[in-house]
């Protein structure tokens, strides 16, 4: 199986059909390089920023 996971991003095209699609992908900036992240949470304690999710 071929599957990539991009995160934060927005599919602005999708063509083909099965086994041939063709996407096009807008990745959005980010803050944080996503490869050196260990998800460690330290930037979380420190953010200022207090997510709260929206009710479904
Ligand atoms: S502090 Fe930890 S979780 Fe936050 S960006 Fe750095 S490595 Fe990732």
């Amino acid at each position: 199986m071929n599957i990539q996971v991009i995160t934060y991003a927005d599919i602005e095209s999708l063509e083909g059909s099965q086994g041939h699609f063709k996407v096009k992908v807008r990745k959005r900036a980010r803050s944080v390089d996503p490869l050196r992240c260990t998800g460690c949470g330290t930037c979380v304690e420190s953010c200022p920023v207090i997510y709260q999710p929206v009710p479904a």
